[in-house]
């Protein structure tokens, strides 16, 4: 049976490997992007190259009328919703003396709200046919804190309970919400920062070795698959939390 899984921030780096991991699995895959549609379109090619479908879904996962209109195209093409994975985020750091309102609001509009746009309005198709899983990419920072990030922290920590109020709401129409903490990743984001963190963050994982990318995006994917688990944060590297 044709299942379809929708992942927002597709286009590249994480996204995009957890959209591929899907595809493997036999989901047909809505590819959400914001701006860069030539890289959305490069991951449409590779999911085709592996004998799957894909639909581009341009849209701001912060603006709700878009989000509504993506998950119509989804609805209007496949008729259904399995998956739905919170993926898209942004960091707008700076120290708390210094952040601006922008910079604050932004951070939490694309990272929290927009994932609670999506949230409502795949959990509506999922709870009509009382099957879905939602999955949450968070971060070990909403967990432990950090400096210099307090609007990516509190966004990050915002989407852990936003998972379980969700969980526990959904619960009864067998829609599944669980929250992943992906390891520390050299994607656009993580470049920006990795030079001055590399070090440090890898000395935190016993193992001596980060996440491994394909390895957390198949973790993806079985998390997603598994009927009798919600409600759950799972951190994906050697870090204990
Ligand atoms: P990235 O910057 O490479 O990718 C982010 C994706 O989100 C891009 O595709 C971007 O276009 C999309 N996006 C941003 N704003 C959007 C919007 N308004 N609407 C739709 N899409 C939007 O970053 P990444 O490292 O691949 O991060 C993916 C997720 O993993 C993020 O939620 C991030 O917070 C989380 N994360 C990353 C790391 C890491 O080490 N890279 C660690 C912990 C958590």
């Amino acid at each position: 049976m044709n299942r379809v899984a929708l992942i927002t921030g597709a286009s590249r780096g994480i996204g995009r490997s957890i959209a591929l991991a899907f595809a493997r699995h036999g989901y047909s895959i809505g590819i959400n992007f914001a701006r860069s549609k030539d890289k959305a379109e490069a991951v449409a090619r590779e999911i085709g190259s592996l004998g799957g479908k894909s639909l581009l879904l341009e849209a701001d996962v912060s603006n709700s009328e878009q989000v509504k209109k993506m998950v119509g195209k989804v609805m209007g093409e496949w008729g259904k919703i399995d998956v739905l994975v919170n993926n898209a985020g942004i960091t707008r750091d700076r120290t708390i003396l210094k952040m601006s309102d922008e910079e604050w609001l932004e951070t939490i509009q694309v990272n929290l709200t927009g994932a609670f746009w999506c949230l409502r309005e795949c959990a509506k198709e999922m709870c009509r046919k009382k099957e879905g899983a939602i999955l949450n990419i968070s971060s070990i920072v909403g967990a432990k804190g950090s400096s210099g990030n307090a609007n990516y922290v509190a966004s990050k920590a915002g989407l852990m309970g936003l998972t379980k109020a969700a969980a526990r709401e959904l619960g009864r129409f067998n829609v599944r919400v669980n929250s992943l903490l992906p390891g520390f990743h050299r994607t656009d984001m993580g470049n920006r920062v990795w030079d001055k963190l590399f070090e440090r963050v890898r000395s935190e994982h016993f193992l001596g070795k980060l996440t491994d990318l394909e390895e957390f995006a198949e973790f993806v994917c079985v998390v997603a698959e598994q009927k009798s688990v919600s409600g759950q944060v799972y951190n994906f590297d050697s870090r204990i939390l």
